[in-house]
């Protein structure tokens, strides 16, 4: 098998390189790139959905501890009302 190397400076040796700041683009690409000389010689885009959902996840959890705050407060409700109208009445 013919060994895989870098048009520009002939390398044989590549990396992954993660760039989230690809102008345009809303999430981050991962780059197939030289590991000597940094020549981009493929993209790969399946870490994009990888990307997204851990976004997604995160987002999840936040509204999680604002449901889980909104359901105290709502418990509390009650009490609250109560104390306001006994407080009123003297
Ligand atoms: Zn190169």
């Amino acid at each position: 098998m013919a060994t895989s190397k870098c048009g520009n400076c002939n390398s044989a040796s590549f990396e992954l390189e993660i760039k989230s700041d690809v102008k345009g683009s809303a999430y981050p690409f991962t780059f197939i790139q030289c590991s000597s000389c940094g020549s981009v010689v493929g993209v790969l885009e399946e870490k994009n959905s990888e990307w997204l959902l851990s976004q997604l996840r995160k987002k999840i959890e936040n509204i999680e501890v604002i449901t889980s705050n909104i359901d105290s407060n709502i418990v509390k409700l009650p009490k609250i009302v109560k104390q306001f109208f006994k407080s009123s009445k003297k």
